[in-house]
């Protein structure tokens, strides 16, 4: 199979189609539609094998987690996901591999109607790198900046699922048999908060996604919103598998594992009724950790009040070993 068999056999024949791609695969470039009134956001993400997934890692999930990474970000904005592109390097064109690459790929575009309008394909080692690509209606979007002193801080979902699942699936972590199948799920087919966050333009002041660690993350809206936090360790969204592991891992899976892609967000007092009121259809929890205070830094606090320093920061490509 030669590349733009390759091309036509997987990518160019997709489950979404939509009125707003005038031209999709196949040419040189895409034309796409953007609605007056409304603005493009866009972000990319890569995933390299055996940096971002163990190199064994099966190739539904890998289709799966390459689009969630990056619907959590558009996830992160408030922005409807519309259109993304595909670059990837393959080491060979193993049908059976592609075949699970887009059923975990094409499944998750079909559900939030992502049309994939374009990519480019060679060999190398397994990266993929995906521009999604979404809309917003004009100033709504969702920001780091904006997080005020008396707002509430709050995570959907748990936390510090996908570092359990990543110890486990490298064996480092010793879990009941009951647990390991959730934080596995958790670790290679992360659901992005997609509808959330759409929901939250009109109710959160600051918004980012977790993928770097909850300390990491936060810590990005408080240094752009100029702001401090104070966070209570007894308020963390932590599972019953967290609980099993905790005499392992500590609060440093909930504090500092990367790869949740949860929503970590700020509600002003004017709108916290609405929100709470909102909430009830998110179909998950949202947890309210603590709240935004004037003192700049990050503040966690245990049940007696004592400062907690976190060992770990959060996940940092480039830090100095
Ligand atoms: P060019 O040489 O002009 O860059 P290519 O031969 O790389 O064109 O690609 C042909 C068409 O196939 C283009 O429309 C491109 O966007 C699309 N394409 C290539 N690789 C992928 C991919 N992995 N997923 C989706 N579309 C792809
Ligand atoms: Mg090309």
């Amino acid at each position: 199979m030669n590349e733009f068999e390759l091309i036509a056999r997987y990518f160019a024949r997709q489950p979404v189609s939509r009125p707003d791609v005038a031209l999709g695969i196949g040419d040189d470039a895409a034309v796409l539609d953007v609605p007056a009134g409304q603005q493009l956001v866009v972000s990319t993400d890569m995933l390299v094998a055996g940096v971002h997934f163990p190199e064994n890692t099966d190739a539904v999930s890998i289709g799966h987690k390459s689009l969630a990474v990056n619907l959590s970000d558009l996830a992160a904005m408030g922005a409807t996901p519309a259109w993304y592109t595909l670059n990837m390097s393959l080491p060979q064109a193993d049908p059976a591999w592609l075949e699970g690459f887009c059923k975990g790929m094409f499944g998750l575009a079909r559900q939030h109607n992502a049309a994939l309008v374009g990519g480019d394909t060679t060999r190398g080692p397994l990266t993929i790198g995906i521009q999604i690509m979404g809309l917003v209606p004009r100033g709504q979007a969702l920001m780091r900046a904006g997080a005020r002193p008396g707002d509430r801080i709050y995570v959907t979902g748990l936390l510090g699922e996908a570092a359990l699942g990543l110890q486990v699936a490298q064996g480092r972590l010793d879990l009941p048999e009951e647990y390991r199948s959730n934080v596995l799920q958790q670790l290679h087919r992360p659901t992005p908060r997609v509808q959330i966050g759409i929901a939250l333009r009109a109710l959160a002041s600051a918004c980012i996604d977790v993928s770097d660690g909850l300390a990491a993350d936060l810590g990005h809206i408080l240094a752009a919103s100029g702001a401090g936090a104070r966070i209570h360790l007894k308020r963390l969204p932590l599972s019953p598998a967290y609980d099993a592991a905790f005499l392992q891992v500590g609060w440093g899976a909930a504090l500092s594992g990367g790869d949740d892609y949860e929503l970590c967000f700020t509600i002003p007092p004017d709108s916290e009724a609405a929100f709470r009121n909102a909430s009830t259809r998110f179909g998950v929890s949202c947890c309210y950790i603590g709240d935004i205070e004037a003192e700049t830094g990050l503040r966690i606090v245990d049940e007696q009040g004592t400062l907690y320093r976190p060992e770990q920061a959060g996940f940092d490509h480039f830090r100095a070993d």
